[in-house]
C-alpha cells in the first residue's frame, strides 16, 4: 500500500513550523504495513496545490493532504479542492451543529466564517473531527483514495486514527508485527557484539533496528511478511525476543514504551520507598522526567534546584570549604548534595548533579560535559564523574538518563 503525502502551509516552508507531520505519518503508516513513497510541502496558494495534485505518484493507493482547511483567507484546501475535483459545495446541517456544540462548550458563538465550514463538497465523505470545527474530506478520485485532513496537530492525529488509519489497514496485505527493547549503559558496539549471531540468523521477514538516543538504545525487531505468514511469524518473534532478553540481562529495561523513569517509579512503588533530588546542573530535568509519570507523587517528594553555591550551603549544608577547595563540579560536593537532600526532604534515596553544561565555564582541567552524579540511599553510595560533550540540552538530557540508570540498578540490588 503507497501512500503520498502533500503538506500545505507557507510556515512549513519558511521556517516558522517545522513540519512534523511526514515523520508522524510516515511512522504511522509504517506501523500498519503501508508506506510513504513521497511527502512534499507547498505554499497556500491555488496554483502550488493544483499542481502537486497533477503530479501525484502514478502508483500512490492514497493521497493524503494536511492543512489549509480552516475558516480563514488563507486557507484554501477546500475551495481549491472542490474546483479541482469539478464539485460543488452543499450545506450539511450535521456539521454545522457540531461546530455550534463545539463553541458552546467553550461558551462561545460561532461566526459566519465559522459556520462556513458546515458547506461540504457534495462528492466527499465527511470525517468527524470531534476535536476541531474542520471535518477532514475523503474521496475517491481516479482509483486512488484522496483524504483532506486539519493541519492542527493534534486534530490531524486524531482524524487519522479514527478514520484513515483503520480505512488503509483494511486493506493492506501485510502482516507487521514490531516490538522494542530498551537498553541503557551499554555502547552500541558492545550491543551489537552481543546480537551479532541473532542477527545473521534472522529469518528474512525479520530486521532488527539500533535507535539511539540520548544515552539509551532502542532496539526494533520487525517483521513483515504476507499475512498467509502470520503465525510463523509471531511464533518466530517470541522466540527471536526470548534470544534477546538472554543476550541483554539487566541491561533491558523495558519492552513497552515505558521510559526509564516509569521503571524506576514502578520499583520504588514496589519497595515503598521514596526519592528526592538535587539538581545543579540538570535545573530540575530530573523532576520533571520523575514527574512526568502518573502517580509519581507516591514516591516522589521533590527537589532542590541548588544552582548558586549558597544555596547548595545554606539548603542542602554542603560544606563551603569543599567548594573552595574541590570546586561545585566535585564528588565532595555532589555527594554531599545527594545526602543533604535526602535528609532535608526525609526520603529513602537522594540523587545530585553537578556540572559544567557550557558553552561557558569550562576549564583545562574540568571541559564542558564534565558532570558528577552522586546517588545515596539504604546502605547505598554512588558517585561518578561523566564527560557528555558538549551540547547543553544533550548534556542535561545525558545527566539524567545516567542517574535513573544507576538508580535503577541500586534498587534491582538492594535487598
Ligand atoms: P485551522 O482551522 O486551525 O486554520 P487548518 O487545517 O487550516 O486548521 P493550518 O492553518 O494549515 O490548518 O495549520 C494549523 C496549525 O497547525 C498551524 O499552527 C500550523 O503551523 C500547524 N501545522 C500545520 N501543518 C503542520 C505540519 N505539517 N507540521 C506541524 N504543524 C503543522
Ligand atoms: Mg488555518
Amino acid at each position: 500500500m503507497k501512500v503520498e503525502l502533500i503538506h500545505v502551509g507557507d510556515e512549513l516552508l519558511s521556517g516558522q513550523t517545522v513540519n512534523t507531520h511526514t515523520a508522524w505519518l510516515g511512522e504511522s503508516l509504517g506501523a500498519i504495513g503501508a508506506s510513504v513513497i513521497r511527502a512534499t510541502a507547498i505554499a497556500d496558494r491555488s496554483d502550488a496545490l493544483i499542481t502537486a495534485l497533477d503530479q501525484v505518484q502514478m502508483d500512490a493507493d492514497w493521497v493524503i493532504i494536511t492543512g489549509g482547511l480552516g475558516p480563514t483567507n488563507d486557507d484554501i484546501t477546500k475551495t481549491v479542492m472542490v474546483d479541482y475535483m469539478k464539485d460543488v459545495l452543499v450545506h450539511q446541517q450535521a456539521i454545522m451543529e457540531h461546530i455550534q456544540a463545539l463553541f458552546a462548550s467553550l461558551g462561545r458563538k460561532a461566526n459566519d466564517m465559522n459556520l462556513e465550514q458546515a458547506n461540504f463538497p457534495s462528492k466527499a465523505t465527511v470525517l468527524h473531527n470531534p476535536v476541531g470545527t474542520a471535518p477532514g474530506m475523503l474521496w475517491q478520485h481516479q482509483g486512488k483514495f484522496m483524504v483532506n485532513l486539519p493541519g492542527v496537530p493534534f486534530e490531524m492525529k486524531r482524524l487519522m486514527h479514527d478514520h484513515v488509519l483503520p480505512l488503509i489497514a483494511q486493506s493492506v496485505n501485510q502482516w507487521l508485527d514490531r516490538r522494542h527493547f530498551w537498553v541503557q549503559g551499554l555502547p552500541e558496539s558492545d550491543l551489537a557484539m552481543r546480537l551479532k549471531d541473532l542477527e545473521s540468523s534472522l529469518s528474512k521477514s525479520f530486521s532488527l533496528a539500533y535507535l539511539p538516543s540520548k544515552g539509551m538504545v532502542r532496539l526494533q525487531l520487525r517483521c513483515q511478511s504476507d499475512l498467509n505468514d502470520k503465525a510463523t511469524c509471531l511464533v518466530e518473534m517470541d522466540q527471536y525476543a526470548a534470544v534477546i532478553r538472554a543476550a541483554l540481562g539487566h541491561w533491558l529495561f523495558s519492552e513497552d514504551e515505558s521510559p526509564l523513569a516509569a521503571v524506576v517509579g514502578k520499583l520504588l512503588q514496589a519497595k515503598g520507598q521514596t526519592l528526592s533530588a538535587a539538581e545543579s546542573c540538570t535545573g530540575g530535568a530530573v523532576s520533571s522526567a520523575i514527574t512526568a509519570i502518573p502517580g509519581s507523587s507516591t514516591y516522589f517528594h521533590g527537589a532542590i534546584v541548588s544552582y548558586a553555591n549558597a544555596v547548595k550551603v545554606k539548603t542542602l549544608g554542603v560544606n563551603q570549604a569543599d567548594i573552595m577547595m574541590h570546586g561545585a563540579v566535585s564528588r565532595q560536593v555532589v555527594v554531599q548534595m545527594a545526602k543533604g537532600v535526602r535528609k532535608r526532604l526525609g526520603t529513602d534515596w537522594g540523587l545530585a548533579s553537578s556540572g559544567i553544561a557550557g558553552p561557558g565555564g569550562g576549564t583545562d582541567n574540568k571541559p564542558v560535559g564534565t558532570v558528577w552524579l552522586a546517588i545515596e540511599g539504604p546502605g547505598f553510595r554512588w558517585s561518578k564523574q561523566m564527560a557528555f560533550g558538549s551540547h547543553r540540552q544533550v548534556i542535561v538530557e545525558r545527566s539524567v538518563n545516567a542517574l535513573l540508570h544507576e538508580l535503577r540498578w541500586a534498587l534491582m540490588e538492594e535487598k
